[in-house]
């Protein structure tokens, strides 16, 4: 969460709090057996909204003391869903710190592929932990398996790939193996 209060947020307590003051004259108004006073339900109406948005407010403090613009906060944050492999494959271009021209750059070039050995050897070693210590991190599998998709999708873009594309081709051939009932053996070209 960063310190900025979102204006979804001040929105929702005025009406909430307007809302929660027209409950409480309403409420009033039966306990005491006859209809309040138009100046009283606003003075309420109005009242429980500004408590709310106060309240509001004293909880952003607390956000900004532990979040300084710019810097983010320990709190966990929603990931964000990947539902389009190309659009995928396009932000590890426009993320890479080499800039998207470096696909020409033999150490930009070197740097992707030793970031997906790197990588699998990450995954690799949380499954040996598995193995030889019978612990299993199963939440770093899934983060260092995307570190292996980032740098995958990195080098299929960098060779002028689609990520789409190398998936399909991927498909056909396990089809095609399985179809022709090879998919045990050796040699890619089987
Ligand atoms: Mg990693």
């Amino acid at each position: 969460m960063t310190g900025k209060r979102s204006r979804f947020g001040w929105l929702a307590c005025l009406v909430f709090g307007g809302l929660c003051g027209a409950g409480l004259a309403y409420v009033i108004s039966m306990i005491a057996g006859k209809p309040l006073r138009p100046d009283a339900i606003v003075g309420m109406v109005g009242g429980c909204s500004l408590a709310f948005v106060f309240v509001h407010w004293v909880a952003g403090l607390d956000d900004k003391e532990s979040s300084p613009p710019g810097v983010l906060s320990s709190a966990p944050v929603a990931p964000e869903q990947v539902t389009d492999i190309d659009e995928y494959g396009q932000f590890t271009v426009d993320a890479w710190m080499g800039g998207p021209d470096s696909d020409e750059d033999e150490q930009q070039l070197s740097i992707m592929a030793l970031g997906l050995s790197g990588e699998t050897g990450e995954v690799m070693e949380v499954l040996k932990k598995r193995l030889r210590d019978g612990e299993f991190d199963r939440a770093k599998l899934k983060k260092e398996l995307g570190d292996v998709s980032y740098y995958w999708a990195r080098l299929c873009r960098a060779y002028g790939f689609q990520p789409s594309e190398v998936l399909g081709e991927n498909v056909t051939k396990i089809r095609s193996r399985a179809a022709r009932g090879v998919m045990s053996g050796s040699g890619d070209d089987r």
